[in-house]
């Protein structure tokens, strides 16, 4: 057993992970990072963010070759699918993301320990390796950053080849001919996306009453309208909440509860469960250091700082959305706090994105949060069937950009897009939010012609003052 000193230990290389070590590291601190499996990123690199936006854009391609090049002037004869091909291509991104940040840790003289943490004491985190050999490192303080596992429902046994989470989706080398989607939420449509527009049959069950029920209500029932059109066997199946599921033979029986209270139940061959996700402190010691979790979350104070001083956490593992971008932020945010800086976050600032077609991205408060809480506002919505951009790109058949302000002060409240590129076009709204712009702000920078972005523009004169231009 060798002993190693640093001032701070990083448990878990996700994009919380790798990137509080980094900055870390950059503000003088001796850094460690502890990763359980083989390859750094977590589970945004390796199984999440970057494997889904490879496949979501291999299908698309193939969706656009088979249903929109021909509009196009583009003919293609014997146009199939490669699904082996795709998901090597897969891999290589994911191989080539991880390996970037192996250089990542290498150039900031980070240290890289691979094997499990797990707290001994508050400053002693011991590192069991694959081979069975153990290493313990001194550490002045932590950053928990453990991430997430995907989450099951009672009673539904996710054996990884009847009933798959996300990742044995990403690894698919069998298109399934019919597969159930347990849960409509951000998962659930980019995978019914993928396998969809690759010809499966599509039926996913949601328990609310629309999709992507997080997001404002608009999005849910337009990208629905979407899904209908454009995925040939698709249906979806709100207010349906899943019950149980069981094998028959090469098939799979899932249960469900209707709004009736009637028991109703769907077959297919594969069934993805994409509920939500639990964070994962399995194994680390918690209770070695007196931390005790609030359903499965580690509690934290505004520091991001648990009940143990110099022991903070991040990302998935605590309260607040799970997003990639929201882990590095929080990364950041005690890095620079441990070095005595005062750094801040804008939670309401954090962007959500699906990156199905058309994208769908919000930002700041919805129209239900705002009635919810009896805040006066005004709405401004401009559709892309009246943009320009859109139609010479055949991307005009659906989606839109919705604004909310303050119906006294005009004060930019949310931004909620779907449409093409909203995924970069939500931009506009973060900073607007962070800087606390008005409608009519937005409304009267020059936007380029011709460009999606001039969709953002008219539906802040819609918000301002009911001075659309172009509708
Ligand atoms: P993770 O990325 O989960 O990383 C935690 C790491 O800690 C893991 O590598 C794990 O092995 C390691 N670890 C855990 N315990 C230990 C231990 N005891 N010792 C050592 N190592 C340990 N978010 C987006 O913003 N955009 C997207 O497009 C997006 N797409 C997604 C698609 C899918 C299919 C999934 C599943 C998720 C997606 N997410 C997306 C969510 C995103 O992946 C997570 O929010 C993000 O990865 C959380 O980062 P993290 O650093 O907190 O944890
Ligand atoms: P989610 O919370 O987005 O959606 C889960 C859905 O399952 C919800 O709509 C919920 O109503 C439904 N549900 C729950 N119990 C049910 C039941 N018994 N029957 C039927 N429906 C039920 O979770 P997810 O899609 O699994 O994603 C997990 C996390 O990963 C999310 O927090 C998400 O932010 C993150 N993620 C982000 C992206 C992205 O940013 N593009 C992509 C994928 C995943």
């Amino acid at each position: 057993m060798s002993s190693n000193k640093y001032d701070v230990t990083v448990i878990g290389s996700g994009p919380g992970g790798y990137v509080a070590a980094i900055r870390c590291a950059q503000l003088g601190m001796k850094t460690a990072i502890i990763e359980r499996y083989a390859t750094l990123g977590g589970t945004c690199l390796n199984v999440g963010c970057i494997p889904s936006k490879a496949l979501l854009d291999s299908s698309e391609h193939y969706h656009n070759a088979q249903h929109t090049f021909s509009e196009h002037g583009i003919k293609i004869s014997n146009l199939e699918v490669d699904l082996p091909q795709m998901i090597k291509r897969k891999r290589d991104v994911v191989t080539q993301t991880t390996s970037g940040i192996d250089f990542l840790m290498k150039k900031n003289k980070i240290d890289v320990f691979q094997g499990h943490g797990s707290f001994i004491d508050k400053n002693t985190i011991k590192v069991a390796k694959d081979d069975g050999s153990e290493e313990q490192i001194s550490t002045e303080k932590v950053i928990i950053a453990t991430g997430s596992k995907p989450a099951s429902l009672p009673g539904i046994e996710i054996d990884k080849k009847k009933v798959i989470s996300s990742t044995e989706a990403l690894e698919l080398t069998t298109l399934p001919g019919h597969m159930i989607v347990i849960g409509g939420g951000v998962i659930g449509v980019e995978m019914a996306s993928v396998f969809g527009r690759l010809g499966s049959q599509i039926t996913i069950l949601e328990y609310a009453d629309k999709l992507i029920p997080g997001m404002d209500d608009a999005l849910g029932k337009e990208l629905n309208k979407v899904l209908k059109k454009d995925l040939p066997n698709y249906s979806a199946h709100f207010n349906h909440k899943v019950t149980g599921s069981k094998i028959d033979g090469e098939k799979v029986i899932v249960t469900a509860e209707n709004n009736k209270g009637e028991e109703v139940t769907f077959t297919a061959d594969v069934c993805l469960m994409a509920v939500g996700r639990r964070p994962y402190t399995d194994n680390l010691g918690l209770e070695n250091i007196g931390i005790e979790t609030e359903r499965g979350r580690i509690p934290v104070n505004d520091h991001l700082e648990t009940s143990v001083p110099d022991v903070y956490a991040i990302g998935d593992v605590i309260k607040g959305a799970m997003l990639a971008h929201k882990a590095s932020e929080e990364g950041v945010f005690v890095a620079e706090h441990m070095a005595g800086q005062h750094p801040h976050i804008n939670y309401r600032a954090i962007p959500g994105v699906v990156y199905t077609w058309p994208e769908v991205a919000g930002v700041g408060y919805t129209e239900e949060e705002l009635k919810a809480d009896g805040v006066p506002y005004k709405v401004g919505n401009f559709p892309f069937k009246a943009s320009g951009r859109a139609r010479a790109s055949m991307d005009n058949r659906f989606g839109f950009v919705k604004i909310i302000s303050h119906k006294e002060t005009d004060e930019l409240l949310g931004m909620h897009i779907i449409g093409p590129r909203a995924a970069d076009m939500i931009m506009e709204g973060v900073i607007g939010l962070e800087f606390r712009a008005s409608a009519e702000d937005i409304a009267i920078f020059s936007h380029p012609h011709p460009t999606f972005s001039e969709s953002v523009k008219e539906a802040a004169m819609g918000a301002t003052a009911n001075r659309i231009i172009h509708l």
